[in-house]
């Protein structure tokens, strides 16, 4: 198969810093859509990714699941998109399509799906490679459509950490009357904020320090509880319909538990690993409360929240950087100290 060697930035090894490197794109086949990439959202998977944590990573490795760009080639049979549309990649770039997953609308729960970065790239038997990148070639199928009154470097986290929070909100049918409650407000957070506030849930922040009190809820949240706050806690308790847990590590899950309705349920988007302390099973049963988790959102579900995004006016709140920043962003959201997505311009690459 025919590629062409484009401008990426990559990790070599774990230890290595990011830098640029140049990768292979497969010539557009006929049902795929090149991109110009114009803006790449950062999310915490490409930094475990980049340092190996969850022991996967196959190097060189270029990550990047948020992107937006612009059609610059398409495939003879190409029908969905054409050259010189605004559109967006999330990420996953494939599936089997046979599946029930599949056959369901929810790709991102194929047994074969294909991540944007780190998957198998079934044309070029390689890994696939993601957004950090000038330019990306994907099926039509895996290609969203973008809403054309929206900024659109404040789209890209939409891709991911949108769609992370919305996936269960919809899941779980949050509407008028729901009442919602977010625990961790980063990327992931703050959108789930945004998102259950234009659904019309009353929205709470569970947050350990008053200080982020103004920046919920001019992101949407009616109330904050401090969660290590014992009082509060107590006072919270049997009130959310749902619970969305965000926190990128293991942590108490059994505080908030004890906030959820009769029926509740706490889904994990944010920790991919063993809980501690164990989960105790009192309230679970004695309110029917779940735990649960949630992974993405498939494509449809990822284009009906980009037309949601386009209807409500609702972007990530961003610090935009060029690419050779990208070291620099990454030890900064170890400290959580950016409000609250990086997302890379890559008119810098
Ligand atoms: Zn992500
Ligand atoms: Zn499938």
């Amino acid at each position: 198969m025919n590629t062409k060697q484009v401008k990426a930035y990559g990790a070599e090894t774990k230890e290595s810093d990011l830098k640029p490197m140049h990768i292979p794109r497969r010539d557009p086949q006929a049902h795929d859509v090149e991109l110009q990439i114009l803006f790449c959202g950062v999310c915490h998977s490409d930094l475990h990714t980049a340092k190996n944590d969850w022991g996967m990573t196959q190097y060189p490795v270029v990550p990047g699941h948020e992107i937006v760009g612009k059609v610059t080639r398409i495939g003879s049979a190409t029908t969905k998109h054409a050259v010189g549309d605004t559109v967006a990649v999330g990420c996953l770039v494939d599936s089997c399509r046979t599946c029930g997953s599949c056959k369901n609308d929810l790709e991102q729960y194929c047994p074969a799906r294909v991540g944007t970065y780190g998957g198998h790239d079934t044309y070029l038997n390689t890994p696939t490679h993601g957004g950090y990148s000038n330019r990306i070639v994907v099926h039509e199928d895996f290609v969203l459509r973008v809403p054309n009154n929206l900024d659109l470097a404040g789209l890209a986290p939409v891709l991911c950490a949108g769609i992370t929070s919305w996936s269960p909100l919809r899941h779980w049918k949050v509407g008028k009357g729901s009442h919602v409650a977010v625990v961790g407000l980063g990327g992931l957070g703050h959108m789930a904020l945004k998102l259950a506030h234009a659904l019309g849930a009353r929205v709470t922040l569970f947050s350990r320090s008053a200080h982020k009190m103004a920046d919920a809820k001019a992101l949407g949240a009616d109330e904050v509880i401090i969660s290590t706050d014992d009082a509060q806690m107590k006072k919270a308790a049997n009130q959310f319909d749902l619970i969305i847990d965000t926190v990128p590590y293991a942590h108490d899950l059994n505080p908030y538990v004890g906030t959820l309705a009769i029926n509740g349920t706490l889904v994990i988007v944010g920790y991919l690993g063993p809980l501690d302390p164990m989960l105790a099973t009192v309230p679970m049963i004695t309110g029917r409360r779940s735990v649960a988790g949630s992974l993405i959102g498939g494509i449809a579900e990822t284009q009906e929240l980009l037309d949601f995004c386009g209807e409500h006016n609702i972007t990530s709140d961003i610090e935009v950087i060029p690419m050779q920043e990208i070291n620099t962003a990454y030890e900064r959201m170890l400290k959580s100290d950016v409000k609250y997505r990086f997302v890379i311009d890559m008119e810098s690459l």
